[in-house]
């Protein structure tokens, strides 16, 4: 590409108007929310970058297929679509579709989980580790050490640490061990990227164990990207071939067809293994649906199809990940510390070192949050010590490894222009950032709390 401007490589034929609001109103908005920003209305918010999940703008095609859809309980040429389009990518034989990556994740999770047994991941998603938790089993993150140095630059910085993975099967006995996860891109830790060495070398082990391996997948095609990219000897291997290799190596996959298939809705798990896809078919039955729909319609189905073949596009693929390394890499420029190198789907802004003078167990990552959302109604998401602090069984508090705010970015939906305003509001933030006050948690469930957990704000310490 000779020019520096990044233009969409699609143009808009519908849109959907944002409402604007002033900074008076979103102070009121965030108080009745309890400064907590998955209770905002999606009205009050201008730019939303609370995920990239299930937000992405469907193309012409895939609206398309919507008409397309075959709703027959059994046997909907829709599924046989769907499944084509998965068989194709991952090679497994037995793939059944669920409403969306958690619902395979407790199918699955459900029967290889229980009490005694080992999860291994490069970090396991929050619902990931939730389903595996609720069995009774534990599981562990490994990433590599650089993960948790944000602005150390490594090209796959979502690897595991494979010597760690060999430490653990050892104490725990390859038998207790439930499956070992490869979270591709690895979401929780930064977006980053995992390599195809990596893979072949987890691949490895888990052979060498009888483990299960198997791959989250949401992000395959973004991590096709940077394999391409940055891992040598795939220059000529197209994104698609990347992805199939990487499947190859596992015995497995989970997907939230709401990141990397393009639309709203929709998951499925796929397996090599017949006798373990026979048992994960009953439950299927009993709790997603028959198993040509899962908890899917029809129509939802057809654009899956469609989004997993957009998907692999070398222009939007290149418009995707050059568009979230540009508003990275612009922060950063600005002196807003954001984890480096810029990942996939998100860029996720250091709160601890930008608000330094705020403690742990003051959320830094939640006053970010909240002060973007005040200052430019962007809606973004923390992915620290609300996520996953807690406290151990003297009462004492344990933080998160990282105490990160993520700017997840919808695929197809926002423009430079929207990405220009976001740096702007970021000057904001940093001209004030001293004067920003942490937050405490007044209410919260025992799982996944940052979901409904409701927050005071802490006053403003004032000099004496
Ligand atoms: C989103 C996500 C999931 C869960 O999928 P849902 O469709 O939200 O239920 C699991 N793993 C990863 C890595 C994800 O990003």
């Amino acid at each position: 590409m000779q020019f520096k401007t990044i233009i969409e490589p699609f143009k808009i034929k519908v849109i959907e108007p944002i409402r604007i609001t002033t900074e008076e109103e979103r102070i009121k908005y965030l108080e009745e929310a309890s400064y907590n920003l998955f209770s905002l209305k999606s009205d009050q918010v201008l730019i939303d970058f609370l995920t990239d999940s299930g937000t992405s703008a469907m193309s012409d095609n895939q609206w398309a297929g919507l008409m397309l859809g075959d709703e027959s309980y059994a046997g909907s040429k829709s599924w046989d679509r769907m499944k084509e389009s998965i068989h194709a990518l991952t090679g497994y034989p037995f793939i059944f579709p669920t409403h969306q990556g958690r619902a395979a994740e407790r199918i699955v999770y459900g029967k290889l989980g229980a009490k005694g047994k080992v999860f291994i991941s490069n970090t396991h998603f929050d619902t990931t580790r939730a389903n595996i938790e609720v069995t009774g089993a534990e599981a562990f993150d490994i990433p590599i050490p650089e993960a948790k140095e944000t602005s150390v630059l490594h090209p796959f910085k979502g690897n595991m640490d494979i010597e760690k993975l060999e430490s653990l099967i050892t104490k725990h006995g390859k038998e207790n061990i439930g499956a070992v996860i490869l979270t591709v891109t690895n979401n929780s830790s930064g977006g980053q990227p995992v390599s195809m060495d990596n893979a072949k070398q987890i691949s490895k082990i888990c052979k060498k164990n009888g483990v299960v391996f198997i791959l989250d997948c949401c992000r395959i095609a973004e991590n096709s990207y940077f394999i391409k990219h940055r891992e040598d000897g795939f220059e000529n291997t197209t994104y698609f071939e990347i992805a199939q290799q990487m499947f190859s190596l596992a015995d497995g996959c989970i997907m939230s067809a709401k990141k990397d298939a393009i639309v709203n809705m929709g998951g499925f798990f796929a397996f090599k293994d017949k006798d373990f896809a026979d048992k994960c078919r009953e439950t299927l039955i009993i709790t997603e649906g028959y198993i040509t729909y899962g908890g899917l319609s029809g129509r939802d189905m057809e654009t899956i199809a469609t989004g997993l073949h957009e998907v692999f596009d070398p222009d939007y693929l290149h418009y995707r990940i050059s568009s979230t390394a540009y508003l990275g890499k612009k922060l950063h420029e600005m002196g807003v510390p954001v984890m480096l190198p810029i990942g996939g789907h998100a860029v996720y802004v250091d709160a601890k070192k930008l608000y330094s003078h705020i403690p742990p167990e003051s959320y830094p990552g939640q006053a970010l949050a909240c002060d973007l959302y005040i200052k430019g109604g962007i809606r973004s998401c923390e992915i620290g010590s609300v996520m996953s602090g807690h406290n151990d069984a003297e009462g004492n508090f344990v933080c998160a490894p990282m105490e990160l705010v993520r700017l997840a970015i919808p695929r197809r939906v926002y423009t430079q222009s929207h990405v220009e305003y976001v740096i702007e509001v970021f000057e904001k933030i940093l001209e004030e950032h001293e004067k920003a006050t942490g937050l405490e948690i007044i209410e919260a469930p025992r799982f996944l709390r940052h979901f409904t957990a409701k927050f005071r704000k802490l006053p403003v310490l004032t000099e004496v």
